[in-house]
């Protein structure tokens, strides 16, 4: 295996091509090459024949390659089923909204956190990506869409606080203006509540909306669907939440999944109510989507608007999302399980 060339930012392009014997503008012109989607050396006609051969035999491109598309014919959602270098596949999800073209892309192969509702942890955690693989999911929907991408959500498979570091480069390198230049304001990074790694990711001093994947206010019920507050309990990880907006003023948001008879009660509002009083939230409610592997089903409509209501009456910020791209199983894991349940496995040629 090479070196990984697109996982690198500009001072450590720099210094390999300075390696090379190479002046310091070569690295931004080649910065911006990968930033632009080139798929091979070869395509980078600014930079002579002799480099172009020697990147080729030190540094790997990698680009993933489209294992599934499926395009929505209700809402112009496109979902992503990528094949990466090693065999292994993630998906992406493409969103036009009236704010901007949205790709919901993930952070690792599987998820480690069990989470009793969610098709991506079914099968474990395989391992995380690069930054590298981050940046292709934006990059090569927007080269296969022809649509620019504005808002980048990472809220697909995996947990991005668990690969902290690589998800960090990602950050830096897709903010970079030499390359996608998508502002901090524009992404969103969920997680379902790694305490140590929310306090750690204030201290960035990154303008980016931190979603917390809460979905129930009480350690009773939260500690049943999320293994992860067995770790860190509801009590410290609100608490981590309102250190966060103290350090960076940024606003949380709260995904609460409604599940029938299991978080959706009108106590179970009021308890919630009572949970982020004080603290400047939003909460989006979103109705499960039904996993065929899981028990927990959906809520009635009528639960989640009283349940909506309740959150309202006491000044809490309350939006029901909308569900995109339901024909086309896009929640989160959904496609890369069915891919593999026909195919065995992702690898080419298996
Ligand atoms: N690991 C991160 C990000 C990936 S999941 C996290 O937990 O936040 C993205 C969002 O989808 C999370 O809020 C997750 O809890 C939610 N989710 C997973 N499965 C779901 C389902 N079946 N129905 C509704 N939301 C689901």
């Amino acid at each position: 295996m090479n070196r990984d060339i697109k996982s690198m930012d500009l001072p450590e392009l720099t210094e390999a091509l300075a390696e090379l014997g190479e002046p310091k503008f070569r690295a931004k012109q080649l910065f911006t090459w990968l930033h632009r989607g080139a798929r091979t050396f070869d395509e980078m006609t600014n930079l002579s024949k002799a480099l172009r051969e020697k990147l080729r035999t030190q540094f790997d491109l990698n680009p993933p390659e489209v294992a599934r598309r499926q395009a929505s014919r209700l809402d112009g959602t496109v979902k992503y089923l990528w094949r990466l270098a090693d065999g292994n596949c993630v998906e992406s999800v493409l969103m036009r909204y009236h704010h901007g073209n949205t790709v919901c892309i993930s952070s690792e192969v599987g998820c480690a956190m069990g989470c009793a509702f969610c098709a991506s942890t079914l099968g474990g955690l395989v391992r995380r990506l690069t930054p590298a693989e981050m940046l292709d999911q934006v990059l090569f929907t927007q080269l296969d869409s022809g649509l620019p991408i504005s808002n980048i959500v990472l809220m697909g498979i995996g947990e991005p606080l668990d690969n902290y570091d690589h998800v960090l480069k990602f950050l830096r390198l897709v903010n970079h203006p030499d390359g996608l230049n998508i502002g901090m304001r524009h992404i969103s990074l969920s997680t379902c509540g790694l305490v140590p790694r929310i306090a750690r990711l204030a201290g960035e001093d990154l303008q980016l909306t931190l979603s917390v994947s809460l979905h129930a206010p009480t350690n009773a019920i939260r500690s049943q669907i999320m293994p992860v507050n067995k770790a860190y309990p509801v009590e410290e990880l609100v608490a981590a939440c309102r250190q966060y907006f103290e350090t960076t003023g940024r606003r949380i948001s709260f995904e609460y999944a409604m599940i029938r008879d299991v978080n959706d009660t009108p106590q179970v509002a009021e308890q919630l109510a009572a949970l982020l009083h004080g603290l400047p939230a939003h909460v989006n409610l979103i109705p499960l989507n039904d996993v065929a592997e899981s028990p927990l089903k959906p809520s009635t409509r009528r639960a989640v608007e009283a349940f909506q209501q309740i959150l309202e009456g006491h000044g809490i910020p309350t939006t029901v999302r909308r569900t995109l791209g339901s024909d086309i199983d896009a929640s989160c894991g959904q496609l890369r399980r069915k891919y593999e349940k026909e195919a065995t496995s992702c690898r080419p040629g298996d």
